[in-house]
């Protein structure tokens, strides 16, 4: 009378990235932003990393897409881009 191949793990996530998150070159070296964007970001997408700017790529479909990290990097130089729909967020 038990159901056969259930699981307890509850819900899953989909597979996939739905989120990017573009740096332009001239940005990901910059340690003082990073550590902006780190700070700012509240799903924890950023962090200083050694060479600069890093994204925690597990983080990514967490994006709560609040414009905070677009509001610190350079006008054009920090994109979000959506993959569902393939729109960009930026600041220009
Ligand atoms: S839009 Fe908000 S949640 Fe998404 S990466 Fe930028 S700061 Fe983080």
């Amino acid at each position: 009378m038990t159901a056969a191949g259930e699981t307890q793990t509850g819900e899953r996530r989909l597979h996939g990235v739905f989120i990017q998150v573009e740096l332009d070159d001239s940005i990901r070296g910059d340690r003082e932003l990073a550590r902006k964007l780190a700070e700012a970001c509240p799903v924890d997408i950023f962090k200083v990393g050694e060479n600069g700017v890093e994204i925690v790529e597990e983080n990514l479909d967490e994006c709560v897409l609040c414009e905070l990290c677009l509001d610190l990097a350079p006008a054009g130089k920090l994109r979000i881009r959506k993959l569902y729909d393939d729109t960009v967020l930026e600041r220009t």
